[in-house]
């Protein structure tokens, strides 16, 4: 026989067949062999004991029994007709239900006799209950019961499947087939001083333990080898890309610190810088040293001071002779990076100009122009900074803030401008977990600014039910008296744009009757408004003309009033926890003592807790992001839907830090000692790496 092929199609497996190849490609993304070795068990069933019928508790999941049936009954007529069966062991009795297959399971269940019983138990009336258990007649000793006494995989199935008898159980067979034929066939792809180092499982035993472990600590061992095996392929592949790119492309080297930079730094900037802000100029310093690309993320807070850290670095730019960029999201962000810019810059000193849409002809052209002859030093914009159209006499730096909406795809557009790609820092205000950034953007380096500029008071953060609205308006008065503004803002969900609108309308009725004329003034903003009317709202209330702003969640990004100083967020249940961030870090802006108040229904789900918890907690956006992922995981975290680096199959970003940290530190040292791969020992790499770029089965290697 032909040398198996992991590639092979999986309706070449016996038992498979063209239908239920069929929906194991459409409901499981499962085409070939790979594919379904691949589909590892989302949890596993423990029949290694049996419980007590008094220990069940009703969140249980599936747990086995052993009791012995002591009544049957069939109850009810036609659709409602189901087989009721009692039995108990001796500490309690437990209900059995069976709407389905009833004639079978009456004829098969024998009073009086002992059963092995396994299911997923509820509770009804106060009783333990299960539906549709399966059950195993009891016999001491004998040697086929001793299979049922194993950790039991489950498997992911659908509805569909399981009408091609692909349920749980049937995929578990379907594996243990491939498996079986296959065993032999699955090559070891880690060289053994790595296997020794790091104690690991072999890879075949390990896929053939996690579809069928013995005991736990089987288990575990096979998890550990094939979590470790693909996180470091992955970091394989993302520190290769960043070391082909230092090899391949060059980079400006801005060796001086001229009058641009120390004019600004001695003359202008009206602060001490903080530590983080001093490291991570280092860091950049360093990097548009070295002759190589930066490819740099900028990671803080809203507020941590990120701009002025990016424009100092612009600045050391254009001291070397070069222009620079900064490409926003929207156009609201383009322009509020323009006004800090200007007004940190003052007048006179460098050439800054914004570049978006509405931008007319005219002003348009005077930028390209000046763009071309090299006198504009700073060009702020939207992707229209990206256009064909627009050409740089020497751009020497790209800035790009919230790179979540801007895809690799882009920023190598940016590149192609220049024969010596520009060195490109990547801001986000969003902060992501350390493992999320380790993935997501590993082939990127990293800085972090942790920590707030010094006498910025934290934001204080509470939670209110609605019984306590009134106290809550009287919060509002009081902040109002005393000179500041306040924010409401009401949830916006894009499947109830007409529910969210009455929201925000009864929200706006409520608020003009609480807080009249002429006393109180209000803004209002949402989605709804043209662009136009929106801006002279926001006009109004940046200028202190009101001191309300009821908003939808449109004000999220690029509003910035020092002057408010209270956050009201209506229905806060209903936001997920960066979005919460984001909107608390419109205030707290100023030197007062900024509040967020989060109004809530009474009812509030689980995660609706953890997460407003949460918010009450801590202000530290790390934190936040770590919860965020916990509740949602990691494929939901903002911005790491199209990124294809996230499509692992057995690690997990959220509990298996430490064995990327260890995988991401294994690659680090290999390419330091042998940046192409060419040792003996790593030969298996290479050849594993090459085979796997190039979508080839990972079995063809060897
Ligand atoms: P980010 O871009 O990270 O949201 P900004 O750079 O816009 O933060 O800074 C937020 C505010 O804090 C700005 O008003 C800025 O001038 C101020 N700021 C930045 N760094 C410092 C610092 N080291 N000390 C005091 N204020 C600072
Ligand atoms: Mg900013």
């Amino acid at each position: 026989m032909d040398k198996l092929h992991f590639h092979t199609p999986i309706e070449y497996l016996k038992g498979v067949g063209i239908a239920r190849a069929d929906v194991l490609k459409k409901e499981l993304q499962i085409n070939n062999f790979e594919d379904l070795l691949k589909h590892f068990p989302y949890k596993y069933i423990d029949r290694t004991r049996f419980y007590k019928i008094k220990d069940i508790q009703p969140d249980m999941p599936y747990v086995q029994v052993l009791a012995r049936v002591t009544r049957k009954e069939l109850i009810g007529e036609k659709r409602t007709k189901r087989l009721v069966v009692q039995a108990n062991d001796d500490t309690g009795i437990i209900e059995l239900v069976w709407f389905q297959g009833i004639k079978w399971a009456e004829k098969m269940l024998i009073p009086g006799k002992v059963y092995v019983i396994f299911g997923k138990p509820g509770f009804f009336n106060c009783k333990a209950q299960m539906a549709h258990p399966e059950m195993d007649l009891y016999l001491p000793g004998a040697p086929q019961q001793k299979g049922n006494l194993t950790l039991q995989p489950a498997y992911n199935s659908t509805e569909k499947l399981k009408q091609f008898s692909l349920d749980s159980k049937g995929l578990q067979k379907l594996i243990a087939a491939l498996l079986e034929q296959t065993a032999k066939d699955i090559h070891e792809n880690l060289p053994a001083y790595i296997l020794n180092r790091f104690k690991l499982a072999g890879r075949q035993e390990s896929y053939r333990n996690i579809h069928s472990p013995n005991d736990a600590n089987q288990l575990k061992e096979a998890q550990y080898r094939l979590k470790f095996e693909e996180l470091f392929f992955l970091q394989l592949k993302l520190l290769k890309t960043k070391l082909t790119r230092t090899q391949k492309f060059k980079g400006n080297i801005f060796d001086k610190v001229g009058h641009y930079f120390n004019d600004f730094y001695h003359d202008k900037l009206p602060f001490e810088l903080t530590n983080p802000q001093k490291r991570v100029l280092k860091e950049i310093r360093t990097d548009t040293q070295r002759g190589v690309q930066m490819n740099r993320l900028l990671q803080g807070d809203v507020g941590s001071g990120k701009t002025v850290v990016a424009l100092m670095s612009m600045l050391i730019a254009i001291d070397n002779g070069f222009q620079t960029c900064i490409m926003a999201p929207t156009e609201i962000l383009a322009n509020q990076h323009y006004q800090t810019i200007k007004s940190l810059v003052g007048d006179g000193f460098i050439e800054v100009a914004l570049l978006t849409g509405s931008v007319p002809n005219k002003a348009r052209k005077v930028i390209h122009e000046k763009l071309e002859d090299g006198t504009l030093n700073i060009l702020i914009g939207t992707h229209a900074l990206i256009e064909d159209k627009v050409q740089y006499k020497n751009l020497g730096m790209v800035v790009i803030d919230e790179q979540h909406r801007f895809g690799v795809e882009q920023r190598a557009k940016l590149w192609r401008k220049n024969v010596v790609p520009p060195h490109i820092l990547v801001m986000t205000a969003t902060p992501i977990p350390r493992t999320l950034a380790m993935t997501m953007y590993g082939d990127l380096d990293i800085s972090v600014i942790d920590e707030l500029p010094a006498g910025r008071k934290p934001i204080k953060t509470v939670h209110y039910y609605e019984t306590r609205r009134l106290r809550m308006f009287g919060f509002i008065k009081d902040e109002i008296t005393k000179g500041r503004q306040v924010y409401v803002v009401y949830p916006l969900i894009k499947e109830s744009e007409k529910l969210d609108l009455k929201n925000l309308e009864s929200g706006i009725e409520i608020m003009s009757r609480e807080f009249p004329l002429p006393q109180y003034r209000i803004s209002v903003v949402h989605g709804k408004l043209k662009a136009a009317e929106k801006d002279f709202e926001m006009q109004r209330f940046v200028k202190g003309e009101t001191q309300i702003m009821v908003a939808t969640t449109v004000i999220e990004v690029g509003v910035n009033v020092p002057n408010a100083s209270v956050m009201i967020i209506e229905n806060a249940e209903r936001f997920g926890l960066s979005q919460l961030h984001q909107l608390r870090g419109r205030v707290g802006r100023g030197a007062e003592q900024s509040f967020c108040v989060l109004m809530s229904n009474e009812k509030l789900s689980h995660d609706g807790r953890i997460r407003l918890n949460t918010m009450v907690k801590t202000n530290n956006g790390f934190e936040i992001a770590e919860i965020d992922m916990q509740l949602r995981g990691p494929g939901n975290i903002e911005g790491t839907q199209q990124s294809g680096v996230l499509d692992l199959k057995i690690a997990d970003l959220t509990t298996d830090q430490e064995i990327l940290q260890q995988a991401r530190n294994l690659v680090i040292e290999i390419f330091e000692k042998d940046p192409q791969l060419t040792a003996p020992e790593n030969q298996i790499l290479n050849l594993t790496f090459q085979a796997k770029n190039a979508g080839l089965s990972w079995d063809k290697i060897s």
